[in-house]
């Protein structure tokens, strides 16, 4: 089979997920944004993925989030960008000038950067609040997201900060756990920033293998990588 036609059938059988997931929970699929997670794969499988109908991509690595950014700047319509991983401030002016959306703020200190980036580009950037879910994970054990107490303080610096729209909340799962209470907090977390911030509609949460469960707390976007591309190679 065609490295096309793998990708083909990926979509495929994600699209179903999602459409049966938005069923049983009395949802509409066309209401769910399926990121597609190109993390280690070449630009090239990201065009493939473009000609399939594929509009938005993840990444989460920023050196190479910027070059597959700079090598499908030609691709019509243009993708949209998501940048789902960790950030470090000094490098947040950098991922302003190719992201869309950043989807891992998960503290004050990367505001001033992306928003610097986002007015210098012109072009106002969706944010999303990383929020951490794993109230039994230690710290500095390499989680990311701010604390759900965090979150309204850090929110209402995205909408200070010029050039910066917050369009809601983003969360991973704890690892070996039953995923389904982690996406309820999640829920709760971006009803209290709703309550302030009514745009700030967007749930990003959901993988390969747990969309199902996101999508039946709300996930309003699914950041879906192996599940579509098959495993992922080992970067170069
Ligand atoms: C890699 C990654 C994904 C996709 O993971 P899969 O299990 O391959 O679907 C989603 N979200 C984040 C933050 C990731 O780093």
């Amino acid at each position: 089979m065609s490295r096309e036609a793998e990708l083909r059938d990926g979509l495929e059988r994600v699209h179903a997920r999602i459409a049966a997931a938005a069923g049983a929970a009395g949802r509409d699929a066309d209401d769910i944004t399926l990121v597609v997670v190109t993390k280690f794969f070449p630009a090239e499988e990201v065009r493939l993925l473009h000609g399939l109908g594929v509009r938005d991509v993840g990444e989460n690595r920023h050196q190479e989030a910027q070059a597959k950014a700079a090598e499908l700047r030609d691709l019509e319509p243009p993708l949209r960008w998501h940048y789902i991983g960790g950030l470090q401030s000094n490098k947040a002016a950098a991922v302003a000038s190719y992201a869309d959306v950043v989807h891992s703020v998960d503290r004050s200190k990367l505001v001033t950067g992306l928003s610097r980036g986002a007015v210098e580009r012109g072009r106002p950037l969706a944010v999303l609040v990383q929020v951490d879910l794993d109230p039994d994970g230690a710290p500095g054990s390499g989680r990311a997201g701010a604390a759900p107490d965090d979150v309204p303080v850090l929110a209402d610096a995205v909408v200070a900060a010029d050039g910066l729209d917050l369009r809601g909340v983003m969360a991973v799962a704890p690892l070996g756990v039953d995923p389904a209470p982690a996406f309820e907090r999640l829920s709760e977390v971006a009803s209290g920033v709703r309550e302030e911030h009514p745009s700030a509609t967007w749930v990003s949460a959901g993988m390969s293998g747990d969309l199902e469960a996101a999508i039946a707390s709300g996930a309003t976007h699914v950041r879906v990588g192996s599940a579509v591309l098959g495993a992922r190679p080992s970067r170069g």
